[in-house]
């Protein structure tokens, strides 16, 4: 499958790896939008929040557990942003699920 996230999941592709663990893998995003900037994503390709099901949502879990271990260990005590895009309207750019970790400073109210 022509997917860059399975691609760094599997080693295929370098990345800056923070955490893994049988189902999830975190990483640096390689454009930072804070000066801390992870995407958390679920090993199983999953396209995005849409595909979410009874069947697959174990590992959506196992992503929000990891949040507080990557959270802690990047230092973030003051809080973070999690925010997930899907679809076209979202500005999904890279089609595996994935949840950007945000923080290491002050962000706006504005989600849009
Ligand atoms: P989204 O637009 O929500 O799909 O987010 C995709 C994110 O993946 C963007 O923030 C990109 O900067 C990031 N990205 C794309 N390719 C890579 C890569 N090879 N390593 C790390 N981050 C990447
Ligand atoms: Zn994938």
């Amino acid at each position: 499958m022509d997917c860059i996230f399975c691609k760094i999941i599997s080693g295929e592709i370098p990345s800056s790896k923070v955490y893994e663990d049988g189902d999830v893998c975190a990483f640096r995003d390689l454009n930072p939008q804070m000066p801390t900037h992870i995407l958390v994503v679920p090993k199983l390709h999953i396209e995005s929040a849409a595909d979410i099901t009874p069947d697959n949502s174990r590992c959506v879990a196992a992503v929000f557990e990891a949040v507080p271990v990557i959270a802690a260990a990047e230092g973030l005590r003051n809080g973070f942003r999690i925010i997930t895009n899907c679809g076209p309207d979202a500005c999904q750019s890279v089609r595996h699920l994935h949840f950007h970790l945000l923080g290491g400073g002050q962000m706006s109210e504005s989600m849009k």
